[in-house]
């Protein structure tokens, strides 16, 4: 069939308009939030696998919006990326999510790793260290018990600067974990000479098994080569005893998911660790 390229003009650039409009309605709406408060920190319990403790927990931000709604991270994250905004609200998102975890260390339950998304934006920017050092020491949360997680993508484009940043937090003590670990079409070369602690195993990989041979051969496969590399593994998305059952069995030491706990406010965290403690 002929198709009118005109049309076909008005209809993408309409389309490019109406995409530019909604970005710059969240970035005005997020400049506003940070000021206003609408953003607050979720986390999700990460358990070890032959424990079955809570050892750690992922903060995940939440923004509601009261012009818009509830807008989920995927959407507002490249946003806050592309305009610059990351770097305030991830200021905020690390400066509250330490002094929360600080509060965790005052009960029974034994200390609790808490890992904080980095964006590969906030990693290029030039007083992360310095800013990452402050808020410890304002928080007085031991670096030991602070886990970064990153992406693959940072090793595309910026490897060497980042190489560089990562020695340093791991340095002080702090942990690196590899985010969606397998999925960021980057060569497993950084592997070798980028100081990381731990990978997390992508959801992608975690869904379908133990039914996807496939699966099951790329999710063996990650745990015995990293596991060889002297890495942890830790498995997201784990929403069924059958997909536990097999990442334990294969020797994965933590998993974080729906099966276990979907993510919580602090104040609901804090009652799911007394009932867990006792
Ligand atoms: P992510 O870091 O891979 O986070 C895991 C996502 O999986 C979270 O979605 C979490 O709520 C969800 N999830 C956890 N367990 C399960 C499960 O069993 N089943 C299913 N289907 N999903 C599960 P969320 O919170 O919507 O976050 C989406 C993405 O947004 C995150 O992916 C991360 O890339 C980004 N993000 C979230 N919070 C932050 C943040 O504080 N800073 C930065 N830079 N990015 C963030
Ligand atoms: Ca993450
Ligand atoms: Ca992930």
């Amino acid at each position: 069939a002929k198709r009118d390229g005109r049309n076909d003009f008005h209809f993408f650039s309409k389309q490019i308009q109406q995409k530019a409009m909604v970005r710059h309605r969240l970035e005005t709406n997020m400049q506003r939030a940070l000021r206003l408060e609408e953003f607050h920190l979720v986390y999700q319990p990460q358990v070890n696998l032959c424990s079955g403790q809570i050892v750690g927990v992922e903060a995940l931000v939440r923004w509601q919006s009261d012009n818009l709604g509830i807008i989920p991270p995927c959407e507002f994250i490249p946003i806050a990326e592309e305009t610059g905004l990351i770097r305030p609200l991830g200021e905020w998102i690390l400066r509250t999510a330490c002094q929360q975890a600080v509060t965790w260390q005052h009960t029974n339950h034994p200390p609790l790793r808490l890992a904080i998304n980095l964006s590969v934006c906030q990693l290029g920017q030039p007083n992360l260290v310095e800013l990452i050092v402050k808020i410890l020491r304002e928080t007085g949360l031991p670096p030991q018990l602070l886990e970064l997680e990153i992406t693959e993508s940072v090793f595309m484009k910026q490897k060497e600067s980042a190489t560089l940043i990562l020695g340093q937090l791991q340095q002080l003590g702090i942990q690196i974990a590899i985010d969606d670990f397998g999925t960021g079409y980057s060569s497993l070369s950084y592997l070798k000479n980028v100081p990381i602690d731990r990978i997390k195993i992508a959801q992608e990989f975690v869904r379908d098994i133990p039914e996807d041979p496939d699966d099951v051969a790329i999710v063996q496969a990650i745990i015995a080569m990293t596991s060889r590399l002297g890495l942890k593994q830790i498995a997201e998305g784990v929403e069924t005893i059958d997909q536990l059952d097999f990442l334990r069995q294969h020797g994965c030491h933590d998993m974080q998911g729906y099966y276990f706990a979907k993510p919580m406010r602090a104040k609901q965290l804090m009652d799911f660790l007394s009932k867990a403690a006792t």
